[in-house]
């Protein structure tokens, strides 16, 4: 079943212990369909400047991610600067021009409206609410970051209460309840709306709490060089999400393999300056690193 994300398509300038990118593609929404293609039709809203190079739409297309939604608007392509720390679960945005996305107003193309799945990747609160009042899907996922949570909370406890799942990371979870336990804040996350939660922690794995009262935890894949982590959480969530959208139901079980891909699919993220290494991933690459998952967690 077919799936939309509406977020970010950006040219990332990163610096890492073992190097550095300039204006490379980037964006929640690019790193999130290239992840969820693998596994579902995938339909990317979001906006691009004039400057925004035409390889990188061919890149995209090459995945057959649906792009009707994705506007060329007048102006310049959104544009983030990051450096990482020697720990790279530790980052500093240097610069972030917001530039079209500051006008941004997503449509939902037909394909886009029509599709069960649909992701609100990290914009604006009031524009995933726009977002939502465009179509009817059966299940939504939600990412937001602490800007939000800082001046537009009550918006973005509105966009909580009409959703099914908040991929968030662990300082986040904590700032949005003030809460440090993070199955206490899960608890309260439901409370907001959202029967599933996952709280993502970095090279730490993340775990996944349904309103119902499970947890399952994985642990991210050792790798012997994280070259980039940029993008493993939108890797993630589209991993995720994309093979929700493959198996057509939302059971628990379903929910813990789910994570598994995502998981999986967020180790290649971080093997590459931006998005090249997942972009090469076969379905085989995949499913060989699920069973080193498998391995590395089974006792
Ligand atoms: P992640 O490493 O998963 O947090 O994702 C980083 C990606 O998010 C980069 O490709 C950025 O272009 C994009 N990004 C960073 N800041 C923002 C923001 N304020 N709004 C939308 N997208 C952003």
């Amino acid at each position: 079943m077919s799936l939309t994300v509406v977020g970010s398509v950006a040219l990332d300038t990163v610096e890492t212990p073992l190097g550095k990118v300039e204006e490379a593609l980037g964006g929640a929404a690019v790193y999130f369909s290239l992840a969820a293609s693998h596994f579902t039709p995938i339909n990317l809203v979001g906006v691009v400047g004039e400057d925004f190079p035409e390889e990188h739409v061919q890149l995209l297309a090459s995945r057959d991610i649906n792009l009707d939604g994705l506007e060329r608007a007048d102006g310049k392509t959104f544009r983030w600067t990051a450096r990482y720390h020697d720990d790279v679960n530790d980052r500093d945005t240097l610069d972030t021009q917001l530039n079209v996305l500051e006008s941004f107003q997503p449509k939902l193309s037909d394909a886009g409206k029509q599709a069960p799945y649909l992701f609100l990747a990290n914009i604006h609160p009031g524009l995933q609410l726009d977002v939502l009042e465009q179509s009817k899907p059966k299940f939504v996922g939600l990412d937001s970051m602490n800007l939000w949570i800082d001046i537009t909370p009550d918006l973005l406890k509105q966009v909580l209460g009409k959703v099914d799942c908040l991929v968030i990371n662990d300082a986040e979870a904590r700032q949005l309840t003030n809460e440090h336990n993070l199955p206490v804040a899960a608890r309260q996350i439901h409370e907001l709306g959202p029967k599933t939660v996952i709280i993502k922690k970095g090279e730490h794995g993340c775990l996944l709490f349904s309103a119902d009262g499970k947890t399952f935890a994985a642990p991210a894949l050792p790798l012997d060089r994280v070259v980039d982590p940029t993008g493993a959480g939108d890797t993630f969530a589209g991993g995720f999400m994309g093979y929700i959208a493959e198996q057509g139901n939302t059971e628990w079980e379903t929910m813990k393999k789910a994570i598994v891909h995502g998981t999986v699919l967020a180790s290649f993220t971080c093997e590459s300056f931006g998005p090249d290494s997942l972009a090469a991933v076969s379905r085989e690459d995949i499913a060989r690193r699920v069973a080193q998952f498998e391995t590395l967690t089974r006792f």
